[in-house]
């Protein structure tokens, strides 16, 4: 290696890096011209550039990826998380229920009982009191016994109680704003309650509101 070769190679890194003056990258190119020792070196410097490009690509490429992937992941806990709540608070309107509201399903003209010639006596229901897919009647005893209760007797009740309840999902979507009683086809809907012949002893049914607590009768035995 000459002298020459010794000022070039010193400077070669700046040459490949393409930072050298002018001056210099002159008298770099001439020399490679003419050496191949050199020209050897500044190939190397040049592959190993390349190969290092390459990994900077790559090692970009992993963590771009990498981010991506975190993203999807966290916009899917996400997701789960409120389809979650959602399907939380759609099971809970399903299967909770509550006592249809006096007032907005004006039961007080809505439900009735009626006897027919069978001396089946009947809870019927009309109009906004029709509104819910859902509504079943609570039925409780003169002592405010309910069916579910140890002391409801059915056979010795002599006044019956009812309380019409809906799914949670009924009543809220039952306001004005999603239905109106123009929506509804005038059907009454009828609920067996028992027959008169069966059930001696009982003399009067109610419906009894229990958000007020107030009593209101439905229904007395003739005679
Ligand atoms: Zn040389």
């Amino acid at each position: 290696m000459t002298k020459a070769c010794e000022l070039i190679q010193d400077l070669l890194p700046l040459y490949a890096d393409n930072v050298c003056s002018e001056e210099s990258r002159k008298e770099v190119a001439q020399h490679i011209a003419e050496c191949d020792s050199c020209k050897e070196m500044l190939r190397k410097m040049d592959t190993q550039l390349v190969v290092q490009a390459d990994k900077d690509i790559k090692v970009i490429r992993s963590v771009k990826k990498r981010i991506l992937t975190e993203k999807i992941a966290s916009a899917a806990v996400i997701a789960i998380f409120i389809i979650g709540i959602f399907t939380g608070i759609m099971f809970h309107l399903i299967n909770t229920d509550c006592t249809m509201d006096y007032e907005k399903y004006n039961l007080a003209e809505n439900v009735a009982v009626k006897q027919d010639e069978n001396g089946d006596v009947w809870l019927v229901r009309k109009n906004e009191a029709t509104l819910s897919w859902f509504v079943f009647p609570d039925v409780m005893d003169e002592n405010g016994n309910k069916m579910s209760d140890k002391g409801f007797e059915r056979e010795k009740a002599e006044a019956m109680t009812y309380t019409l309840k809906q799914r949670k999902i009924d009543s809220f979507l039952t306001t004005t704003k999603f239905m109106t009683v123009k929506d509804v086809i005038a059907k009454d809907e009828y609920t067996l309650l028992f027959n008169v012949n069966e059930k001696e002893k009982i003399n009067e049914i109610y419906y009894y509101d229990d958000k007020t607590d107030k009593d209101y009768l439905l229904w007395e035995r003739e005679n």
